[in-house]
């Protein structure tokens, strides 16, 4: 169950509205790296964990992504105070009115008349949210890795809102919540490292022809070698004939068992596409081509 505390996880104070900042903002509430995603993506993971400890770890940084979730709404909110009334009351010119929704550095023109100021669950273009920003499969050893590398996404995201912001009450907010991301971070890096095999993801192992080989697929000035590709850690295979083929057969694409009727389907199918190499049709591009009109 969720019971919900009317004090938020971190104190909200602006120094005076904007609007413009709040458009921006909304990248954090509704858009791919924010927190609505986050709370979505580990509450869903939570659900399905066996694993007691991953599962109350999962649960309770679901919850703290409502809350920031809760935090940024907030920031959205009182940054789009002093548009939300004068837009609703009309008690400004129309000119005026227009450039609070227009000015420059100012963005929010959709977010205020079409939302009138409320956090919306979009990004900061407009964009809806969409459950097609999470992407668990249901496997621990591949769901820890989608969120350490969600964490370090969010944390991006909230060190570029603090640098685009000079209010310092709302920069002091967006630094807590950027914290918290870092600190989420260890936690799945923990989990993940705290299961005894979880390399590679999942039970069945790589072939082990093929999983410690380089291939050097992009040739000539520019190629480099470290780690990631030292013959200390990898096969580095730069031979262009033995990056074909590598199973030793023939390298084409063939089907063993096809039944006649499949067979002569296809073979219809191909006798009544065929190209003919000996033609040269004359087609549109010829119809239409001549010198263009004088003017
Ligand atoms: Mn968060
Ligand atoms: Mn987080």
């Amino acid at each position: 169950m969720f019971i919900h505390n009317k004090r938020l996880q971190y104190t909200v104070r602006v120094a005076r509205p904007n609007p413009g900042l709040a458009n921006l903002l909304l990248e954090q509430f509704g858009g791919p790296q924010g927190e609505l995603a986050a709370a979505c993506r580990y509450f869903a993971q939570g659900l399905g964990e066996d694993d007691p400890g991953r599962k109350d770890m999962l649960m309770d940084i679901a919850t703290e992504e409502l809350s920031h979730l809760e935090v940024i709404g907030s920031l959205i909110a009182m940054l789009n105070k002093g548009a939300k009334g004068q837009l609703a009351e009309a008690t400004q010119s129309e000119a005026e009115l227009y450039r609070s929704l227009n000015g420059p550095g100012n963005d929010s023109h959709v977010t205020q008349l079409l939302y009138g100021g409320g956090p919306a669950l979009i990004n900061s273009a407009g964009q809806l949210w969409t459950a097609g920003y999470i992407e668990n499969v249901g496997d621990p050893s591949a769901d820890l890795r989608t969120n350490i590398a969600a964490e370090a996404r969010a944390k991006i995201i909230y060190e570029r809102l603090i640098n685009v912001t000079d209010d310092p009450d709302v920069k002091d907010a967006l630094g807590f919540l950027m914290t918290r991301e870092v600190a989420h971070q260890q936690s799945f890096e923990k989990a993940l490292y705290s299961m005894q095999a979880n390399f590679p993801p999942g039970k069945l192992p790589g072939m082990p022809a093929f999983a410690n080989t380089y291939f050097n697929m992009s040739q000539g000035e520019g190629d480099m070698r470290g780690s990631w590709n030292s013959d200390e850690n990898f096969e580095y295979v730069s031979d262009r004939d033995k990056q074909h083929s590598v199973d030793g057969g023939d390298g084409s694409a063939s089907v063993q068992q096809l039944d006649q009727a499949e067979l002569a389907d296809l073979q219809a199918l191909v006798s009544r596409t065929a190209s003919d190499p000996l033609a040269d049709p004359q087609t549109g591009v010829d119809l239409g081509a001549g010198a263009p009109p004088a003017r």
